[in-house]
């Protein structure tokens, strides 16, 4: 479905080209959901950021080619990538209050999300916003329509994000630390609601993380970074077995 190939990003330092992410290639298939794990600086975020082409212009550079369902996106023309992002590839972040607007209702930017990329008129939009609100498990979601971002906790506000992301409609998925900021048992519940809206939505999911425990959780396969090269790529389980890089045996050495 998507398949990453050769993708390297650099950045001007001093008037040189910087590669921090070095001949990068991975797939992920149709309903799948792929890990990438590396440290904080390994090129996790740059990765993603290039996939979505939003990689600076004026100071970054990106090459190889990321195929979603046939077409290179690092070859289309600015406004059809603009309907991508909006229609086919959905991302989350580790802080969801940097995309949520603090002076707008949640209801209201979910509602919008529907208007601008599926088309529906403003009522149908905010019945199939409390119905999203319902899926990732708001309680009280008709109630909540009418709050403000500054009224959720940080997992609740998450669920919004994801909602949010939800209401593209995308085939894939792509979450960056998503539950990084939480709270161990706050995490275990957005990763079992990923899960499952991953299959009643049919999607695949790109889920970036710091963190073996996250990735035994949720990862069919894996893609270990280290230093801006994926140094690792195999299925979750054989990564657990028998790993063979060095920097994945000192991250499962870590794994409590
Ligand atoms: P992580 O794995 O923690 O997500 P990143 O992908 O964010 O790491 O960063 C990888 C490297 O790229 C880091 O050294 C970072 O400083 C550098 N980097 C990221 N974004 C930029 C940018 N816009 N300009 C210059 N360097 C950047
Ligand atoms: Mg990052």
């Amino acid at each position: 479905m998507l398949s990453v190939s050769g993708l390297t990003t650099s950045f001007l330092r001093e008037r040189q080209w910087i590669p921090v992410v070095c001949d990068v290639s991975f797939d992920i298939a149709s309903r799948e959901t792929v890990a990438i794990v590396g440290e904080s600086g390994s090129g996790k975020s740059v990765t993603a950021l290039s996939i979505m082409r939003l990689i600076p212009k004026e100071n970054g550079r990106v090459e190889g080619s990321v195929r979603l369902a046939g077409r290179d996106l690092l070859t289309l023309p600015e406004a059809s990538m603009k309907d991508v992002r909006g229609n086919e590839i959905a991302m989350i972040f580790q802080e969801p209050m940097t995309s949520l607007n603090p002076v707008l209702t949640i209801g209201f930017q979910i509602a919008e999300a529907l208007i601008q990329h599926r088309g529906l008129s403003r009522a149908a939009a905010e019945v199939e916003t409390i119905c999203l609100l319902d899926r990732v498990r708001i309680p009280a979601a008709k109630s909540r329509f009418h709050e403000h971002p500054h009224r959720f906790s940080g997992g609740m506000r998450q669920r919004v994000m994801i909602a949010m992301a939800l209401a593209c409609k995308p085939r894939l998925l792509i979450a960056d630390e998503p539950t990084t900021a939480l709270d161990v048992t706050i995490q275990a519940q957005i990763l079992e609601l990923l899960k499952e809206l991953q299959q009643e939505e049919e999607m695949s999911i790109l889920f970036i993380t710091h963190d073996m425990g996250v990735v035994a959780e949720i990862a069919d396969r894996t893609v270990v970074m280290y230093g801006g090269q994926a140094v690792e790529t195999d299925a979750t389980a054989r990564i657990f077995a028998s790993p063979s890089h060095p920097y994945t045996r000192s991250l499962l050495a870590a794994v409590p």
